[in-house]
Protein backbone atom coordinates (compact mmCIF):
# COMPACT_ATOMS: atom_id res chain seq x y z
CA UNK A 1 0.00 0.00 0.00
CA UNK A 2 1.44 3.03 -1.01
CA UNK A 3 -1.26 5.99 -1.45
CA UNK A 4 -3.80 6.86 0.94
CA UNK A 5 -6.61 8.53 -0.01
CA UNK A 6 -8.45 10.38 2.96
CA UNK A 7 -11.97 11.84 2.28
CA UNK A 8 -13.36 15.00 4.55
CA UNK A 9 -10.21 16.72 6.23
CA UNK A 10 -12.03 17.53 9.49
CA UNK A 11 -10.89 16.79 13.10
CA UNK A 12 -10.52 13.25 12.21
CA UNK A 13 -9.50 13.60 8.31
CA UNK A 14 -6.75 15.89 9.11
CA UNK A 15 -5.35 13.47 12.06
CA UNK A 16 -5.87 10.07 9.56
CA UNK A 17 -4.05 11.99 7.04
CA UNK A 18 -1.09 13.54 9.20
CA UNK A 19 -0.43 10.11 11.10
CA UNK A 20 -0.74 8.06 7.06
CA UNK A 21 1.89 10.58 6.09
CA UNK A 22 4.37 10.32 8.93
CA UNK A 23 4.18 6.55 8.19
CA UNK A 24 5.44 7.64 4.86
CA UNK A 25 2.46 6.97 2.59
CA UNK A 26 1.24 9.48 0.27
CA UNK A 27 -2.08 11.51 1.15
CA UNK A 28 -4.36 13.03 -1.39
CA UNK A 29 -7.02 14.80 1.12
CA UNK A 30 -10.62 15.92 -0.08
CA UNK A 31 -13.12 17.87 1.90
CA UNK A 32 -16.46 19.46 -0.06
CA UNK A 33 -13.40 21.43 -2.23
CA UNK A 34 -10.26 22.73 -2.29
CA UNK A 35 -10.03 25.13 0.11
CA UNK A 36 -11.09 23.05 2.75
CA UNK A 37 -8.86 20.42 1.93
CA UNK A 38 -5.98 23.18 1.94
CA UNK A 39 -7.33 24.35 5.50
CA UNK A 40 -6.76 20.62 6.33
CA UNK A 41 -3.63 20.21 5.57
CA UNK A 42 -3.10 23.99 6.93
CA UNK A 43 -4.18 22.84 10.50
CA UNK A 44 -1.61 19.57 10.21
CA UNK A 45 1.17 21.64 9.80
CA UNK A 46 0.14 23.97 12.93
CA UNK A 47 0.38 20.17 14.66
CA UNK A 48 3.09 19.24 12.85
CA UNK A 49 5.09 22.27 14.14
CA UNK A 50 4.08 21.95 17.62
CA UNK A 51 5.74 18.67 17.63
CA UNK A 52 9.03 20.00 16.18
CA UNK A 53 9.03 22.62 18.91
CA UNK A 54 8.52 20.07 22.08
CA UNK A 55 11.08 18.20 19.94
CA UNK A 56 9.05 14.62 19.45
CA UNK A 57 10.08 15.39 15.33
CA UNK A 58 12.56 16.66 13.48
CA UNK A 59 11.89 19.79 11.15
CA UNK A 60 12.71 17.11 8.17
CA UNK A 61 10.03 14.98 9.83
CA UNK A 62 7.84 17.73 9.31
CA UNK A 63 8.57 18.72 6.13
CA UNK A 64 9.03 15.39 4.14
CA UNK A 65 5.39 14.22 6.07
CA UNK A 66 3.83 17.69 4.28
CA UNK A 67 5.58 16.92 1.12
CA UNK A 68 3.40 13.70 1.09
CA UNK A 69 0.10 15.54 1.72
CA UNK A 70 -1.46 17.03 -1.27
CA UNK A 71 -5.08 18.78 -1.17
CA UNK A 72 -7.29 17.79 -4.05
CA UNK A 73 -10.53 19.62 -5.40
CA UNK A 74 -12.26 16.43 -5.73
CA UNK A 75 -12.21 12.64 -5.16
CA UNK A 76 -11.52 12.27 -9.08
CA UNK A 77 -7.97 12.52 -8.00
CA UNK A 78 -8.18 9.46 -6.11
CA UNK A 79 -7.40 6.81 -9.30
CA UNK A 80 -4.34 5.91 -8.00
CA UNK A 81 -4.90 5.26 -4.01
CA UNK A 82 -4.74 2.07 -2.95
CA UNK A 83 -6.82 2.68 -0.04
CA UNK A 84 -9.69 5.27 0.88
CA UNK A 85 -10.66 6.17 4.09
CA UNK A 86 -13.91 8.16 4.38
CA UNK A 87 -13.84 10.78 7.74
CA UNK A 88 -16.48 12.58 6.55
CA UNK A 89 -19.56 14.52 8.35
CA UNK A 90 -21.43 11.34 10.40
CA UNK A 91 -24.83 11.68 7.47
CA UNK A 92 -25.68 8.62 5.88
CA UNK A 93 -26.63 10.59 2.59
CA UNK A 94 -23.76 12.13 2.28
CA UNK A 95 -21.35 8.93 2.91
CA UNK A 96 -23.68 7.18 -0.03
CA UNK A 97 -22.93 10.56 -2.29
CA UNK A 98 -19.25 9.93 -1.46
CA UNK A 99 -19.01 6.30 -1.94
CA UNK A 100 -20.80 6.34 -5.32
CA UNK A 101 -18.33 8.93 -6.38
CA UNK A 102 -15.18 7.93 -5.41
CA UNK A 103 -16.86 3.97 -6.79
CA UNK A 104 -16.07 5.15 -10.03
CA UNK A 105 -12.70 5.80 -10.10
CA UNK A 106 -11.48 3.49 -7.66
CA UNK A 107 -8.86 0.96 -9.10
CA UNK A 108 -10.16 -2.69 -8.88
CA UNK A 109 -8.17 -3.86 -5.81
CA UNK A 110 -8.77 -0.84 -4.11
CA UNK A 111 -9.79 -0.96 -0.59
CA UNK A 112 -12.51 1.80 0.83
CA UNK A 113 -13.00 2.12 4.43
CA UNK A 114 -15.48 4.47 6.37
CA UNK A 115 -14.57 6.12 9.71
CA UNK A 116 -18.14 6.10 10.94
CA UNK A 117 -19.12 5.99 14.65
CA UNK A 118 -22.21 4.69 14.37
CA UNK A 119 -23.68 3.84 10.98
CA UNK A 120 -23.67 -0.23 10.26
CA UNK A 121 -20.86 -1.16 7.98
CA UNK A 122 -23.41 -3.77 5.83
CA UNK A 123 -25.35 -1.11 5.09
CA UNK A 124 -22.93 1.45 4.11
CA UNK A 125 -21.29 -0.96 2.03
CA UNK A 126 -23.82 -1.46 -0.17
CA UNK A 127 -23.28 2.42 -1.44
CA UNK A 128 -19.63 1.07 -2.27
CA UNK A 129 -18.47 -0.44 -5.46
CA UNK A 130 -17.52 -3.98 -4.02
CA UNK A 131 -18.53 -4.80 -0.31
CA UNK A 132 -16.32 -7.46 -0.41
CA UNK A 133 -13.74 -4.41 -0.57
CA UNK A 134 -15.44 -2.09 1.98
CA UNK A 135 -15.31 -2.14 5.74
CA UNK A 136 -15.29 0.43 8.51
CA UNK A 137 -11.98 1.67 10.30
CA UNK A 138 -12.53 3.34 13.61
CA UNK A 139 -9.81 5.66 14.79
CA UNK A 140 -10.07 7.38 18.29
CA UNK A 141 -10.13 11.80 18.88
CA UNK A 142 -6.97 12.67 18.47
CA UNK A 143 -5.96 10.79 15.91
CA UNK A 144 -2.16 11.02 16.59
CA UNK A 145 -2.59 10.95 20.26
CA UNK A 146 -5.07 7.95 20.53
CA UNK A 147 -3.12 4.42 20.11
CA UNK A 148 -6.37 2.29 19.05
CA UNK A 149 -8.04 1.59 15.60
CA UNK A 150 -10.95 -0.39 15.67
CA UNK A 151 -11.94 -2.83 12.61
CA UNK A 152 -14.99 -3.72 11.59
CA UNK A 153 -16.02 -6.31 8.71
CA UNK A 154 -19.26 -6.17 6.70
CA UNK A 155 -21.30 -9.20 6.09
CA UNK A 156 -19.41 -8.95 2.66
CA UNK A 157 -16.03 -7.96 3.69
CA UNK A 158 -13.44 -10.43 2.73
CA UNK A 159 -10.56 -11.50 4.53
CA UNK A 160 -8.39 -10.07 2.11
CA UNK A 161 -9.24 -6.64 2.87
CA UNK A 162 -9.60 -6.96 6.76
CA UNK A 163 -5.84 -8.71 6.82
CA UNK A 164 -4.87 -5.35 4.33
CA UNK A 165 -6.42 -2.66 6.59
CA UNK A 166 -4.97 -4.28 9.94
CA UNK A 167 -1.28 -4.44 8.26
CA UNK A 168 -2.24 -0.54 7.40
CA UNK A 169 -3.20 0.22 10.74
CA UNK A 170 -0.14 -1.28 12.26
CA UNK A 171 1.93 0.51 10.56
CA UNK A 172 0.46 3.72 11.89
CA UNK A 173 1.84 2.45 15.34
CA UNK A 174 -2.12 1.78 16.50
CA UNK A 175 -3.00 -1.38 18.72
CA UNK A 176 -6.10 -2.86 16.13
CA UNK A 177 -8.91 -4.37 17.92
CA UNK A 178 -11.88 -6.12 15.87
CA UNK A 179 -15.51 -5.69 16.47
CA UNK A 180 -18.42 -7.52 14.63
CA UNK A 181 -20.55 -4.69 12.85
CA UNK A 182 -23.00 -4.17 15.86
CA UNK A 183 -24.19 -0.73 17.52
CA UNK A 184 -21.56 1.20 19.23
CA UNK A 185 -18.77 -1.53 17.80
CA UNK A 186 -16.46 -1.89 21.62
CA UNK A 187 -16.00 1.19 23.37
CA UNK A 188 -19.16 3.48 22.61
CA UNK A 189 -21.20 -0.08 23.61
CA UNK A 190 -19.13 0.27 26.53
CA UNK A 191 -18.59 3.83 27.16
CA UNK A 192 -22.16 5.31 26.62
CA UNK A 193 -24.33 3.28 28.86
CA UNK A 194 -21.62 4.32 31.69
CA UNK A 195 -21.98 7.93 30.60
CA UNK A 196 -25.41 7.32 30.37
CA UNK A 197 -25.93 5.69 34.09
CA UNK A 198 -23.99 8.51 35.42
CA UNK A 199 -26.93 11.21 34.11
CA UNK A 200 -29.56 8.80 35.35
CA UNK A 201 -27.59 8.88 38.84
CA UNK A 202 -27.26 11.95 39.12
CA UNK A 203 -31.25 12.48 37.67
CA UNK A 204 -32.25 10.03 40.88
CA UNK A 205 -30.27 12.57 43.25
CA UNK A 206 -27.68 9.77 44.08
CA UNK A 207 -25.07 12.22 43.80
CA UNK A 208 -23.81 15.33 43.24
CA UNK A 209 -21.83 15.80 39.51
CA UNK A 210 -18.54 16.40 41.64
CA UNK A 211 -19.03 13.41 43.53
CA UNK A 212 -19.54 11.23 40.85
CA UNK A 213 -17.11 12.23 39.59
CA UNK A 214 -14.61 12.08 41.98
CA UNK A 215 -16.35 8.38 42.69
CA UNK A 216 -15.21 7.25 39.34
CA UNK A 217 -12.22 8.90 38.78
CA UNK A 218 -10.30 7.89 41.88
CA UNK A 219 -12.81 4.46 42.59
CA UNK A 220 -11.82 3.62 38.52
CA UNK A 221 -8.85 4.46 38.15
CA UNK A 222 -10.13 6.62 34.81
CA UNK A 223 -8.19 9.42 33.85
CA UNK A 224 -11.64 11.55 34.24
CA UNK A 225 -14.92 11.41 35.28
CA UNK A 226 -18.15 10.72 33.82
CA UNK A 227 -19.30 14.13 33.29
CA UNK A 228 -16.28 15.80 32.33
CA UNK A 229 -15.20 13.26 29.62
CA UNK A 230 -19.73 13.28 28.14
CA UNK A 231 -18.85 17.34 28.38
CA UNK A 232 -15.63 16.55 25.76
CA UNK A 233 -17.29 14.50 23.37
CA UNK A 234 -20.22 16.47 23.60
CA UNK A 235 -23.62 15.71 25.41
CA UNK A 236 -25.33 15.63 21.26
CA UNK A 237 -22.77 13.51 20.67
CA UNK A 238 -23.59 11.04 23.31
CA UNK A 239 -27.06 10.75 23.13
CA UNK A 240 -26.88 10.49 19.22
CA UNK A 241 -25.18 7.38 20.13
CA UNK A 242 -26.59 6.46 22.55
CA UNK A 243 -29.72 6.61 20.45
CA UNK A 244 -28.03 3.92 18.00
CA UNK A 245 -27.84 1.64 20.73
CA UNK A 246 -31.49 1.54 21.59
CA UNK A 247 -32.96 1.81 18.09
CA UNK A 248 -30.15 -0.64 16.96
CA UNK A 249 -30.73 -3.08 19.33
CA UNK A 250 -34.10 -2.74 20.67
CA UNK A 251 -32.79 -3.30 24.05
CA UNK A 252 -34.43 -1.25 26.93
CA UNK A 253 -31.33 -1.05 29.13
CA UNK A 254 -29.86 0.96 26.37
CA UNK A 255 -32.69 4.18 26.79
CA UNK A 256 -31.32 7.63 26.85
CA UNK A 257 -31.61 9.08 30.87
CA UNK A 258 -34.10 11.60 30.69
CA UNK A 259 -31.85 14.32 32.11
CA UNK A 260 -29.05 14.07 28.79
CA UNK A 261 -32.06 14.70 26.45
CA UNK A 262 -33.08 17.69 28.60
CA UNK A 263 -29.38 18.74 28.38
CA UNK A 264 -29.18 18.19 24.97
CA UNK A 265 -32.86 20.26 24.10
CA UNK A 266 -31.50 23.18 26.38
CA UNK A 267 -28.49 23.20 23.66
CA UNK A 268 -26.07 22.41 26.46
CA UNK A 269 -24.05 20.49 24.65
CA UNK A 270 -20.51 20.46 26.75
CA UNK A 271 -17.36 22.23 26.52
CA UNK A 272 -18.16 23.54 22.72
CA UNK A 273 -21.12 25.48 24.06
CA UNK A 274 -19.31 26.67 27.11
CA UNK A 275 -22.15 25.28 29.39
CA UNK A 276 -22.70 21.36 29.89
CA UNK A 277 -22.52 19.37 32.89
CA UNK A 278 -20.23 22.15 33.99
CA UNK A 279 -20.01 25.98 33.34
CA UNK A 280 -17.19 26.86 31.57
CA UNK A 281 -17.70 30.73 31.00
CA UNK A 282 -15.07 31.10 34.14
CA UNK A 283 -11.61 30.37 34.22
CA UNK A 284 -12.39 26.51 36.18
CA UNK A 285 -15.29 24.53 35.12
CA UNK A 286 -17.94 24.83 37.59
CA UNK A 287 -20.59 21.55 38.35
CA UNK A 288 -23.91 22.92 38.04
CA UNK A 289 -25.89 20.59 39.71
P1 LIG B 1 -15.79 17.24 11.28
O1 LIG B 1 -17.05 18.00 11.24
O2 LIG B 1 -14.62 17.79 12.01
O3 LIG B 1 -15.29 16.94 9.77
C1 LIG B 1 -16.14 16.49 8.77
C2 LIG B 1 -15.59 17.02 7.44
O4 LIG B 1 -16.32 16.41 6.37
C3 LIG B 1 -15.77 18.53 7.31
O5 LIG B 1 -14.51 19.13 6.99
C4 LIG B 1 -16.76 18.66 6.13
O6 LIG B 1 -16.55 19.82 5.32
C5 LIG B 1 -16.47 17.38 5.36
N1 LIG B 1 -17.52 17.00 4.42
C6 LIG B 1 -18.86 17.12 4.56
N2 LIG B 1 -19.47 16.68 3.44
C7 LIG B 1 -18.49 16.28 2.59
C8 LIG B 1 -18.49 15.76 1.26
N3 LIG B 1 -19.63 15.57 0.60
N4 LIG B 1 -17.31 15.46 0.70
C9 LIG B 1 -16.14 15.65 1.36
N5 LIG B 1 -16.08 16.16 2.61
C10 LIG B 1 -17.24 16.47 3.20
O7 LIG B 1 -16.18 15.79 11.84
P2 LIG B 1 -15.22 14.68 12.48
O8 LIG B 1 -15.31 14.75 13.95
O9 LIG B 1 -13.90 14.74 11.80
O10 LIG B 1 -16.00 13.34 12.06
C11 LIG B 1 -15.83 12.75 10.80
C12 LIG B 1 -16.24 11.29 10.87
O11 LIG B 1 -15.46 10.62 11.87
C13 LIG B 1 -17.69 11.04 11.26
O12 LIG B 1 -18.16 9.92 10.57
C14 LIG B 1 -17.61 10.75 12.76
O13 LIG B 1 -18.68 9.97 13.23
C15 LIG B 1 -16.32 9.99 12.80
N6 LIG B 1 -15.65 9.94 14.10
C16 LIG B 1 -15.56 11.06 14.88
C17 LIG B 1 -14.89 11.01 16.10
C18 LIG B 1 -14.77 12.23 16.98
O14 LIG B 1 -14.44 12.08 18.17
N7 LIG B 1 -14.98 13.43 16.45
C19 LIG B 1 -14.29 9.81 16.52
C20 LIG B 1 -14.36 8.68 15.69
C21 LIG B 1 -15.05 8.77 14.48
Amino acid sequence: MKTVGVIGAGQMGAGIAQVSAQAGYRVLLSDMDLARAEAGKAGIAKQLNRLVEKEKITGDARDSALGRIEPVGDVSAFAPCDLVIEAATEREAIKRMIFENVGKVLGTDAILASNTSSIPITRLAQASPDPSRFMGVHFFNPVPVMGLIELIRGLATSDATVAAVEAFGQSLGKRIVHANDAPGFIVNRVLMPMLNEACFALGEGVATISDIDAACQLGLNHPMGPFTLADFIGLDTCLEITRVLFEGTGDPKFRPAPLLVKYVEAGWYGRKSRRGFYDYSGAEPVPTR
